[in-house]
């Protein structure tokens, strides 16, 4: 099948791509082909396809599962976006740290798509859908050129539609939760993948050198994802700064983004994104971000506090792992990552609310 579309295109780095494709399915060495997929260029076609992957080996961890993603790229929005990547550098610069923990090493190229899925296969079929890949996994090709980000506008536009939109209203007061906004949505997701590739990665501890990953073993990955939220945020604050995001939207950035904890908590707490939603919840609560009005029932943001409450939660987060603190990590999760009764009846209150939506691809486009 690879071979015959790789006949049928007219586009030379389309047509290197799925040959290469073909014939590391028949050598199971994807080295090249990884390569050949970063340099895809002047084709809407964006596909993904082969063994990336490892959630669902629940053993070890290891075992990548084979999964395809058929995408077209929406030029234009594609363009909006990819000018963020060249501020990787002013993000990183920016974090709230002392500049020694910073990490100058990565590599800072990074495509990054705006994409509608019109078909999935494999691994990409049950489970949570995901609304944005950031591949290959291979560390020497992420050296040698990075990684590509793209984001499934379709899939992310339907789960603001039917999820994050009607949870807005469940949690916010009206004039509040007029203010989610998909475009925010949008940006958050952007950026909480770029910030993945920020933050200390190799560290020294005790002389010797290590990784963050390493050192803080089961309790990293929630702390991860929770940093790459935060970071997010952070960083779209950067962005309206540098004048590139309107600044008068502070308001709806913060909207949509306390809705979005709640959507990632009802993916459970022993969920890396649920567990990273419930410290978020919980640390910015004790910052005074947003408080519990009895009488609506609803949250009510404070836009000032929430600005200072995710640059604190930011510092905290990157200085545990800075420093490869594992029982530190491990206290921190203890103390924050819960819920307390206000955030269950919230959570409890959209039980009619879909956790997850199903797509139902075209035969033909
Ligand atoms: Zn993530």
């Amino acid at each position: 099948m690879l071979e015959q579309a790789a006949a049928r295109t007219g586009n030379p780095s389309l047509k290197k791509f799925l040959s290469l494709r073909a014939r590391a399915f028949r050598t199971d060495d994807y080295f090249e082909s990884e390569l050949a997929w970063m340099d895809l260029t002047g084709t809407p076609i964006e596909v993904a396809i082969g063994p990336y992957e490892v959630y669902t080996d629940r053993l070890m961890g290891a075992k990548t599962a084979f999964e395809s993603f058929v995408t077209l790229k929406d030029p234009q929005e594609s363009a909006a976006l990819a000018k963020y990547k060249n501020y990787l550098k002013d993000m990183e610069a920016n974090l709230p740290i002392e500049d020694r923990y910073k990490n100058f090493q990565r590599g800072f190229a990074s495509p990054i798509a705006v994409a509608e899925q019109v078909h999935g296969g494999g691994d990409n079929v049950p489970g949570v859908q995901t609304i944005a890949f950031n591949l290959p996994n291979d560390e020497r090709v992420r050296e040698a050129k990075g990684a590509k980000k793209v984001i499934l506008s379709n899939v992310l536009g339907a789960k603001f539609e039917r999820i994050l939109k009607p949870m807005g209203s469940l949690v916010l007061e009206p004039d509040q939760a007029a203010r989610v906004d998909k475009k925010y949505m949008q940006f958050e997701t952007l950026f909480h993948e770029l910030s993945h590739s920020l933050g200390p990665g190799t560290i020294v501890v005790n002389g010797e050198t290590t990784t963050v990953d390493k050192m803080l073993k089961e309790q990293g990955s929630a702390l991860e994802e929770a940093k790459a939220d935060v970071a997010g945020v952070w960083n779209i604050l950067l962005m309206m700064r540098k004048r590139e995001i309107p600044e008068a939207e502070k308001p709806q950035l913060f909207a949509t983004y306390f809705t979005g904890i709640f959507r990632a908590v009802r993916f459970g707490a022993v969920e890396a994104h649920g567990k990273g939603a419930a410290l978020q919840y919980a640390y910015l609560q004790d910052k005074g971000a947003f408080r519990w009005n009895e009488a609506a029932g609803r949250y009510v943001i404070d836009d000032a506090k929430m600005e200072a409450g995710v640059r604190d939660l930011l510092h905290d987060i990157l200085m545990l792992q800075a420093n490869g603190d594992y029982e530190g990590t491990k206290a921190f999760m203890g103390k924050w990552a819960k819920l307390d009764a206000h955030a269950e009846a919230a959570v409890a209150s959209m039980a009619s609310l879909p956790v997850d939506i199903r797509p139902i691809y075209p035969d033909a486009i």
